[in-house]
């Protein structure tokens, strides 16, 4: 056997049923080859972190040794890099002349410029660069209107996901059946540690990978209530690939409608992002950008450290302070609150939330923060201004969730509401309608 075809991990650290790995040891069982497989921690990534405590490079840190503990068991290894991919790619293909290169698409538009960068250095050398669908179900263009333009709206892209779904069933990629393709390797490489990238471990502690069948069969019921664990916490274990979509997906299809209308809506952002990456900056809806933000930086301090006098918005940033978390329903209320009652750009909001969500994504949260503000693709419209009061009525009524992240709630301490509702309201809806109409 010949040690020279790449497998590269990037959104999909696990050996079971993981695509790209499955088709790399394929191929090398059919081409008398074996499989070394490489994860390159990004220094473009790493180096716009803002903080040397963080949640989601430790969590890396953490599964990628599980990995390399994994494939040693099965006498192989993980080459782990700390660097620029291009400059790594480039010495690789030069020193190790590899056969081909195998991977999962990423869908983010510097990941896709990226990975188009090392498909072409490995053209020129007659390499081969093969690309796989692993991070969704359905990708790209896979579920259009019958014209093959993409859907914005979610309802009837849903139906269609739901008919390709009946049309094209689950297909599971069993890596894990094939590890005698491995390349055999004697000399360990190391893996350098945290402290050795500039960042600093801590004690924290993620969610986990399991969900049991009966938070899934009553996800409709409570989905709603976050004093409730009524979610399955399981998105960070989907950003990173730690588990495999289709496998949640079988299991949910049998169990809860709703929870599955859930992972729709995550392939639906992911499509919108491909077929239109300019949201990465922009208004799906440009006229949304003639808003006459007031981006007022107080304003938006207080936002961030949970101090608005408005208890379930502040219970929502506590909580994401404190454990890079926060749920969907909050999510919504402190987004509509920066957006429409604070009047601040949603891009400020939306990357105060890639800095901090362990189950950070890009598609989803410009999907999230867009549809709040209005400007999205299917959004609330720009008339909806979630009131906070009524919206705890109806999702916290016992106060149960703000009592646990705002202790001080109820007493002389906390904070007068920063702004009237029913000013910011009216305030907001002059604003919004000057520049729709504009
Ligand atoms: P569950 O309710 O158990 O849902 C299961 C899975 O379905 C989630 O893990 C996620 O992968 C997917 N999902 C659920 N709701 C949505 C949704 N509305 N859109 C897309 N996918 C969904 N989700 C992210 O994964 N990353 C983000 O960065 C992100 N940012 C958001 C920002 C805002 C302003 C809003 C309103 C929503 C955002 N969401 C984001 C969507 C949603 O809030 C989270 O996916 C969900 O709260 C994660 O918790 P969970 O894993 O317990 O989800």
């Amino acid at each position: 056997m010949t040690n020279n075809t790449y497998f590269w991990f990037r959104r999909d650290l696990r050996l079971q049923d993981n695509h790209g790995l499955y088709q790399a040891l394929t191929f090398a069982k059919a081409n008398n080859s074996s499989v070394s497989c490489i994860f390159i921690f990004d220094i473009n990534i790493l180096e716009r972190l803002p903080n040397k405590k963080d949640t989601r490079v430790q969590f890396l840190h953490q599964q990628t040794l599980i990995l390399k503990s994994q494939l040693q068991d099965l006498g192989s290894d993980l080459e782990v890099w700390h660097g620029n991919p291009l400059t790594i790619w480039k010495s690789i293909i030069e020193q190790k002349s590899p056969n081909a290169v195998f991977l999962n698409e990423d869908y983010e538009p510097r990941a896709i410029e990226r990975d188009n960068n090392v498909s072409s250095m490995c053209s020129e050398r007659g390499i081969a660069f093969e690309r796989f669908k692993d991070h969704c179900i359905f990708e790209k263009a896979e579920v259009t209107k019958d014209d093959g333009k993409p859907y914005t709206v979610f309802t009837p892209y849903s139906r269609k996901w739901k008919a390709r779904l009946a049309q094209y069933p689950i297909t599971f990629y069993p890596s894990e059946a094939l590890p005698g393709f491995f390349t055999q390797i004697k000399d360990l490489s190391t893996h350098p540690s945290l402290e050795e990238m500039g960042f600093e471990s801590f004690p924290f502690e993620y969610p986990e990978k399991t969900v049991s069948q009966q938070l899934i069969k009553e996800y409709d019921g409570k989905r709603n209530f976050p004093a409730v664990k009524g979610t399955s916490r399981l998105g960070l274990h989907f950003r990173f690939g730690t588990i495999s979509i289709r496998e949640k997906l079988q299991k949910a299809l049998l169990l809860n409608e709703t929870f599955v209308n859930e992972l729709i809506w995550r392939d639906f952002y992911l499509q919108i992002l491909w077929h239109f990456p300019q949201v990465a900056q922009s208004s799906f809806k440009p006229q949304y950008d003639k808003i006459e933000w007031l981006n007022n930086e107080k304003d938006f301090e207080r936002w961030k450290s949970g101090n608005t006098g408005y208890p379930i918005v502040d219970a929502g940033m506590r909580e994401l302070n404190a454990s890079g978390f926060m749920h969907n329903r909050v999510r919504m209320i402190v987004a509509s609150f920066l957006t429409k009652h604070l009047l601040i750009d949603w891009r400020w909001g939306e990357a105060y939330f890639a800095e901090k969500l362990l189950d950070f994504e890009l598609a989803s949260n410009n999907g999230g923060w867009q549809w709040a503000a209005g400007s999205g693709c299917d959004a609330a419209p720009y008339f909806r201004v979630f009131n906070p009061t009524l919206q705890t009525e109806k999702f916290d009524k016992q106060f149960a969730y703000i009592k646990k992240w705002v202790p001080e709630f109820g007493t002389h301490q906390y904070a007068n509401p920063m702004v009237d509702h029913a000013f910011a309201r009216n305030r907001c809806l002059e604003t919004y309608s000057k520049a729709l109409k504009g």
